[in-house]
């Protein structure tokens, strides 16, 4: 008889996006008319930079030969990406990284949920409220998490409360936490930290122990040249923290699958008798049994992002995504709405008005303005009251639903 993991029995059955899939379905099936703008994805909606098809069509045709045909590449990425990452990504800003402590992976969504192996099973953890849901729930599936309680959160897990009245900026728990999740710039609330509110929670992890997980999605979407685009860019933080970064966002690789985590060669984590151990090397191990690379074509197309015309290329599709934000933030505040974020991430985060409820104020939208968005309690109990929007959408349909919103809310 196999015996199954129980603790996924603890995670509630329906998922958010498709409860909001059985809601829209019913405003369909009643309403087959009426057409509806979808501002709730989470995914991107341009196509690829041209350098990166390029790069992909000549990797198709050096496997077609036999001359220049690749197998099992390393399981941590090939050199030529490596240094593209660290020339491009972190020289810049003065971090120093060497090409073993960079890991090519098939996505931040792997990772942030993977990195949970090497770690023990009654870590305490930590997470901005609200927050992406896979940080929680890959912890929920091997029991670190706890418990679910009435109040909608997990027995073992420190909510940091994110929400206007702290400004989204997390208060420092007076109690330790072993590992920590920070989200900048935030999934789901578009709002990020200063370099100083940032140094404030390294030196919270240097203080108490506690390792880091940071994950730099949307770091491409910073425009305030003071914002930190890389944890490592704090004193200290090579020895508290893992970065995790995507191309999913960066440059559009939702469907081709590309990432990376950096995992600094001076972070160690504790056996139970108080040694300690490199989880460069715990990673390094776990990866090279679990993972066996990222395909070749991928990461040549991963490598031609840090092109000169990569790179342009790749800037256009996200100013055209932060022009939709600013289109939106602008149209939202006309029609009387208090949004935050938007700015430095391609997110909307809109309190709802008089205190509505965030799946009341879902279904409002969706039948009265035929705007779909995300409801914010979704992505945790401090998410209730607000709506996420996101600006992956076209931008002839951001304006029109700002249109439909005023014209609803006037
Ligand atoms: C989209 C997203 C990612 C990227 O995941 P991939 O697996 O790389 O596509 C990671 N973290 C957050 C918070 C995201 O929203």
């Amino acid at each position: 008889m196999a015996l199954v993991n129980e603790h996924f029995l603890k995670l509630p059955g329906s998922y958010l996006f498709s409860d909001i899939a059985k809601k829209i379905n019913t405003f369909k099936v009643t309403h087959p008319k009426q057409d509806l703008i979808r501002l709730g994805i989470g995914d991107v909606t341009q196509p690829l930079a041209p350098a990166c098809i390029e790069a992909m069509h000549k990797a198709v045709d050096e496997m077609a030969k036999k001359e220049t045909f690749r197998g099992y590449g390393p399981e941590q990425g090939y050199d030529f990406l490596i240094e593209a990452i660290i020339k491009n990504d972190y020289t810049p800003r003065g971090i120093q990284l060497s090409n073993s402590e960079v890991f090519v992976s098939d996505g931040a969504k792997s990772d942030t949920g993977n990195i949970g192996d090497i770690l023990r099973h009654d870590n305490s953890i930590g997470v901005t409220d609200p927050i992406y849901p896979v940080y929680i729930d890959s912890n929920v599936m091997v029991g670190r998490a706890g418990v679910l309680q009435e109040d909608g959160k997990w027995s073992n897990v420190v909510y940091i409360p994110c929400t206007s009245e702290n400004d989204f900026i997390p208060e420092i728990p007076d109690k330790r936490i072993d590992i920590l999740y920070l989200c900048y710039p935030n999934n789901p609330t578009g709002t990020t930290l200063t370099k100083e509110q940032l140094k404030n929670w390294v030196d919270y992890a240097l203080e108490n122990d506690t390792l880091i997980l940071f994950d730099a999605a949307y770091e491409a979407y910073i425009q305030d040249p003071e914002i930190p685009h890389s944890i490592y860019e704090i004193k200290g933080a090579k020895k508290c923290a893992i970065e995790f970064r995507s191309f999913s966002k960066t440059a559009g690789f939702t469907g081709v699958r590309c990432g990376y985590t950096v995992v600094p060669k001076e972070l160690t984590g504790a056996t139970l008798t108080g040694e300690r151990i490199s989880l460069n090397s715990l990673w390094n191990r776990r990866q090279t049994t679990k993972f066996n690379g990222t395909s070749y074509i991928t990461q040549r197309a991963a490598e031609a992002i840090y092109s000169p015309a990569g790179k342009e290329q790749i800037k256009q599709t996200v100013n055209y995504y932060m022009s939709n934000a600013k289109i939106m933030k602008e149209g939202l505040e006309a029609a009387g709405l208090k949004v935050f974020g938007g700015k430095n991430a391609p997110y909307l985060w809109v309190k709802n008005p008089k205190g509505i409820g965030s799946w009341r104020f879902f279904e409002q939208m969706l039948y009265e303005a035929n705007v779909v968005g995300t409801p914010g309690v979704g992505f945790g109990p401090s998410g209730e009251g607000y709506i996420r929007l996101t600006a992956f959408g076209e931008q002839n349909d951001c304006i029109e639903a700002m249109k439909r919103i005023k014209k609803w809310l006037k």
